[in-house]
């Protein structure tokens, strides 16, 4: 296999998304495309430097990157290229994106080494019907006992992430703008389609320094390899909501998204929070965004002869 098959094995990649460990939809060699390239803020990127960049190698994907504090009760408990976030309160905690079934024991890890307790997660979130987001809910629901709450529009996705041919557990079917509360934190889904039809953006206010902060954990932007006019209609209304969204603190589903690598490496007692950068707010919509029209551009041409 070469690098880039190897980082596509079981992730969504701009033509075809494989929806849990056995659904391998996507051809040895077949890559997504090194075209069009777009400039953002001094930077260029492709959709194949984008997927590298979001998934890494397999080893990124499975191996813990350092847990650590983001701010108030928000911790990373993921792995170096995909996300895990635990929500710390009074009444028990919330995780947000089990990733892949394999990586559950490492994000276990994570939540001991921070000194919590994995079985005190009462509530497990996601942001979108992916495997490598979440295809390991059946098994923390296991070891948790944890309620699994999806957004309607990915339930049908969803129901098909069945590693091992378990079901997928789903307790609580949600609606663009319900809100999720536990131990006096509340945070508000938003329907943010176009990646996948549920496609669901959390947002929470975070306390920190005797101040209020705004927290989005973003779901994914990038569009499928070929838009079609209802995926179209819902990037129109997705790329308006998010950069309409309160955010002090910008969060992702890949850390790439939000240059977790570089800010968790500035992360220094007495310092400012490098996590708090609402200059970068919609840095990766802004990418993401000129990704998708430059890729609609491409669809509308018409065939070379
Ligand atoms: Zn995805």
């Amino acid at each position: 296999m070469n690098k880039v098959s190897t980082l596509m094995a079981g992730a969504c990649v701009l033509t075809a998304c494989a929806l849990g460990s056995g659904a391998n939809t996507i051809a040895q060699g077949q890559g997504p495309a090194d075209r069009p390239a777009v400039t953002v803020r001094g930077q260029t990127y492709t959709p194949r430097s984008i997927l590298a960049r979001n998934m890494g190698t397999e080893e990124d994907q499975t191996t813990a990157f350092s847990p650590h504090k983001v701010i108030g009760n928000i911790y990373y408990v993921g792995t170096r290229t995909l996300s895990s976030f635990l929500i710390v309160t009074p009444e028990g905690n919330i995780l947000i994106n089990s990733t892949y079934e394999r990586n559950v024991p490492t994000i276990e890890k994570s939540v001991a080494q921070l000194g919590f307790r994995f079985s005190d997660i009462k509530i497990l979130l996601g942001t979108h019907a992916h495997g490598d987001h979440q295809e390991g809910d059946a098994v923390v629901k296991q070891r948790t006992g944890a309620q699994v709450m999806v957004m309607a529009e990915d339930v049908p996705a969803m129901q098909a992430i069945k590693p091992g041919g378990k079901e997928h557990p789903i307790d609580r079917t949600l609606h663009d703008g319900d809100s999720v509360t536990l131990g006096g934190t509340t945070l508000v889904a938003h329907l943010t389609a176009g990646h996948t039809r549920g496609c669901t953006t959390w947002t929470m206010t975070a306390q920190e320094g005797g101040r209020n902060y705004n927290v989005v954990f973003a779901c994914s932007l990038r569009a499928p390899g070929n838009v079609t006019p209802a995926v179209e209609s819902e990037f129109t209304r997705t790329f308006k909501l998010v950069r309409s969204l309160p955010c002090d603190v910008p969060l992702g589903d890949h850390p790439a998204q939000y240059n977790m690598h570089a800010k968790h490496a500035r992360l220094k007692a007495g310092a400012p929070n490098p996590f708090i950068d609402a200059a970068n707010c919609t840095l990766e919509a802004d990418i993401q965004e000129a990704m998708y029209r430059a890729g609609l551009a491409e669809q509308a041409k018409p065939a070379q002869p």
